[in-house]
């Protein structure tokens, strides 16, 4: 346990998030003995959530604990997410005896949870022996953050932590890893061909994706936007690596993007579900670019016309190299018809805000035109969101303007990642952070509200309460008593499980209410929890991706 310990902190692990229990129980010790924070949760999925988040935010891996069985289990969910978000994070579990395990004989916690993790992470390694430890956790980090970033697990076995061995020799093992991030860099030829595909595009844009904010491309991007005028679509979690409000942002041109572009240069972002695989409403004739460091990324759903394979940072540095002293051949209209459009739409959006002011009780929108001029005065706020209806318009609604302050459902839409990915990023960054939840996504995290306020963590949890999974008004089927499988409850007082935890809480009713008590939040740096009373038919289903759902019978001919 010790030489997991001292490989953590040699590594530079800041944090560890986990929940203990046999056989890991003494090593968090151990590893607070070492100088290192323990965060502990009460479900591990968040903790996990936690990690990643950490991961995402600072390209550091964040590590997650679990216990055996179970606990494993509940970890491997957020390591998962990880993995397909491409969040670097390792994920340690304490394990039965694999010689147990692999005979079959019942032994405690028995599960082959390293054959378990295995299809869900980049890599996995399974210590026997405490020898192997250092090695296992520093091939971990550099699994974690090296080409697509992602979710490492390591089978922390009983015997290779309760192996007692001198120090002298235990401290034997470690090593100073050489280079262990490692960035690669594109060929040269795929960069002129970028860059040729580029400079003759009539209608360019550049699309952002979370993979430009974890590769920290922000004053890159800038500088071909700017001196290149591109104009720039985000997509959630890359809002801010360039102004929302900007004027070559084309946030509310996302259509007209899709279908009139002539070049869209893809920056660590993937044409899947999200952008309609690239087809569809997409301009049939459109030359992608693509830059990624996974070269399986590449021609995915469509043919992409110039892939620039590698380390996105120095595929930047390349392009913009080689743009240098080259023109554009951007029609004269297309920037301008870009930003006509979207004063028109920014208008419309306004003017659906205005009209929501007034709606009593609260809908989403109501409560949001409170909360949006806030987070908008305070941009170093992390916000941090999930939900269906929640999620969908305070994207729309809330404008970002530094990058990494978003960090949401990503790219699975999953719910469950709110109050653990909001104590990942107040822990990793120091930072204050706003979780605005739907109350259905709060519902899976919640308890993990009591880490924050045991932890005092600057955190607000804004929770829209409309009594129901997409709203509180469904309509059980005639054979029963029961609410309806949608249905919440629009009464509930979530405010009051704060008080349980000693947090500032509120519970509002008006935009007013709901205005004074963000803001005190905010400027507290305390755990609060605020209850926003929503009408009970506030929201629709599935927010923008109701089309997911299997057709009706009757609707296939
Ligand atoms: P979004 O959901 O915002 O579209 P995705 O997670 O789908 O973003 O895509 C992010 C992409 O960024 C992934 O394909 C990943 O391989 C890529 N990526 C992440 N980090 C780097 C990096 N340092 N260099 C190059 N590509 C990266
Ligand atoms: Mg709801």
């Amino acid at each position: 346990m010790y030489v997991l310990a001292r490989a953590l902190k040699n590594i530079g692990i800041d944090n560890v998030y986990g929940l203990v229990g046999i056989p890991i129980t003494e090593a968090a010790y151990l590893i607070q003995g070492q100088g290192i924070r323990f965060v502990g949760f009460r479900h591990e999925q968040q903790a996990g959530m936690a990690a990643a988040t950490e991961g995402y935010l600072t390209g550091k891996p964040g590590v997650l604990m679990t216990v055996s069985s179970l606990g494993f289990m509940n970890g491997l969910t957020a390591t998962a997410n990880a993995t397909v978000n491409c969040y670097p994070m390792i994920q340690i579990s304490g394990a039965s005896d694999p010689a147990m395990v692999d005979m079959n004989m019942g032994t405690y916690e028995q599960l082959d949870q390293f054959n378990t993790a295995k299809p869900l992470v980049k890599a996995a390694f399974r210590c026997t022996y405490a020898k192997d430890i250092p090695a296992a956790v520093y091939r971990a980090y550099r699994a974690a953050v090296s080409g697509r970033p992602g979710g490492v697990y390591i089978d922390m076995t009983t015997p290779a932590l309760g192996e007692i061995m001198n120090k002298v020799d235990a401290d034997k093992l470690f090593y100073t890893p050489v280079d262990i991030y490692s960035p690669v860099a594109p060929n040269s030829r795929s960069v002129e061909r970028a860059v040729e595909i580029l400079t003759s595009a009539k209608r360019p844009a550049i699309l952002l994706g979370k993979g430009a904010a974890y590769a920290r491309l922000e004053d890159k991007i800038k500088t071909l936007v700017e001196k290149y005028q591109i104009p720039y679509l985000p997509m959630s979690m890359a809002k801010g690596i360039m102004p929302d409000d900007g004027p070559l942002s084309a946030l509310s041109c996302r259509s007209t993007i899709m279908e009139k572009s002539d070049v869209v240069m893809v920056i660590g972002a993937r044409l899947n579900w999200m952008l309609s695989f690239g087809k569809g409403k997409w301009n049939p004739d459109m030359k992608f670019i693509q830059l990624d460091v996974a070269p399986e990324e590449i021609d995915v759903n469509v043919p992409i016309a110039a892939p620039v394979v590698g380390d996105m940072g120095l595929s930047m540095d390349a392009i913009l190299d080689a743009l240098d002293g080259k023109s554009m051949a951007t029609d004269s209209d297309w920037v301008s018809g870009l930003q006509a459009e979207a004063k028109i739409k920014n208008a419309k959006f306004a003017k659906r805000f205005e009209e929501a002011k007034s709606m009593m009780p609260m809908h989403h929108m109501t409560a949001l035109s409170a909360i949006k001029p806030i987070l908008e005065a305070n941009p170093d706020v992390i916000l941090i969101n999930e939900g269906a209806n929640t999620l969908d318009d305070t994207r729309d609604a809330v404008n970002m303007s530094l990058p990494r302050h978003r960090v949401d459902c990503a790219t699975w839409a999953i719910m469950g990642m709110g109050m653990g990915s909001a104590i990942g990023a107040a822990v990793a960054t120091g930072k204050s952070v706003v979780a605005i939840e739907g109350d259905s996504a709060f519902g899976f995290s919640g308890m993990d509200f009591s880490t924050i306020c045991r932890f005092n963590l600057p955190v607000t949890v804004v929770i829209f309460n409309n009594g129901g999974i997409y709203n509180g008004i469904g309509v059980p089927m005639d054979k029963t008593t029961d609410p309806a499988p949608t249905t919440l409850d629009v009464r509930a007082r979530y405010d009051k499980l704060g008080d349980a935890f000693g947090a500032q809480t509120f519970y509002v009713t008006t935009p007013e209410q709901l205005s004074e008590a963000l803001k005190t939040g905010i400027a507290s740096k305390k755990p609060t929890l605020i209850d926003v009373q929503l009408a009970a038919d506030s929201g629709k289903e599935s927010g923008h991706i109701g089309y997911l759902n299997p057709a009706p019978l009757q609707s296939i001919t």
